[in-house]
């Protein structure tokens, strides 16, 4: 396999499903060795991996730091590098305000928030050490626009771009960091948005009237993440069919 990522190690969190899975086999296609990783979907995990080459598979709860820290030193272990992190792993419970618990706050805020923060602090230690590499973050168009079904979402979301901006002024001038910033996007988490609404509805809202493929996102991941991107940094990508234009 040959491209753009050729020798290359790409680390991406929750790629058992959905926007992760395609993005690891997007990258292997490219050339890259992929960890794919799982929180507790293993099977499927395995089955993106056996899709993915010379590839790793792990578990990896980003809201513990302790199974980042080791995820991380595995994949330098087995591959002796890191280049490319995508911080994909992600939580969204739709409901009403009142009734978000403290528990559903901490969850959507530890998992989308505090995960980003911490794959990248421990990622960065790889980067720093070896002089380069590059961060990519799935934000969503909810943290732009304000999604009234998930303030909490919404609000890590949001939480993630100034991340995402801080970070690559931070770990500049030989780490990158941006973010992609998804629209609709059909998969789990979708069909579970669409089950509380109508896609009908949705489209009303979407200028390319159709809900996006996981490919749309990983293609512009595989950009920010690639060497043509080289002086693109803290930069937010929406990937949204014109529903939100920053
Ligand atoms: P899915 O719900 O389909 O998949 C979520 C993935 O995250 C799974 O691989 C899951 O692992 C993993 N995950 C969940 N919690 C954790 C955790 N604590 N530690 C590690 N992994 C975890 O999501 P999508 O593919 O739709 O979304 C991917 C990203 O894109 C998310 O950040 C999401 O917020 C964002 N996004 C999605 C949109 C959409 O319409 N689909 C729109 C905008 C943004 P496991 O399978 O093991 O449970």
């Amino acid at each position: 396999m040959t491209g753009r990522f050729e020798g290359q190690v790409a680390l991406i969190t929750g790629s058992s499903r959905g926007i992760g899975a395609e993005i690891a086999r997007s990258l292997a296609a490219e050339g890259a060795r992929v960890c794919v990783t799982f929180r507790e979907n293993e099977e499927r995990a395995l089955a993106v991996a056996r899709e993915c080459g010379e590839a790793l598979c792990l578990p990896l709860d980003v809201t513990d730091r302790a199974s980042v820290r080791e995820a991380v030193a595995l994949v330098r272990e087995r591959f002796e590098r890191l280049d490319i992190l995508v911080n994909n792993a992600g939580w969204l419970v739709q409901e009403p305000f009142l009734d978000i618990t403290d528990e559903s706050w901490d969850r959507t805020i530890d998992t989308n928030l505090k995960g980003t923060f911490l794959c990248s602090q421990e990622a960065a230690r790889v980067f720093l050490d070896q002089g380069e590499g590059c961060i990519v973050n799935v934000a969503s168009v909810g943290g732009q626009i304000g999604g009234p079904k998930a303030p909490h979402y919404s609000a890590s979301k949001a939480a993630v771009l100034a991340f995402t901006k801080s970070t690559a002024r931070v770990l500049a001038p030989h780490v990158r960091v941006n973010a992609v910033a998804p629209g609709f996007i059909r998969t789990d988490m979708y069909e579970d948005i669409v089950s509380r609404t109508s896609e009908a509805a949705i489209l009303a809202g979407i200028p390319r009237a159709r809900v996006g493929e996981t490919a749309d996102v990983a293609r512009a991941v595989l950009y920010l993440a690639s060497d043509e991107a080289s002086f693109v940094t803290g930069e937010v990508l929406n990937v949204n069919g014109g529903q939100y234009m920053a």
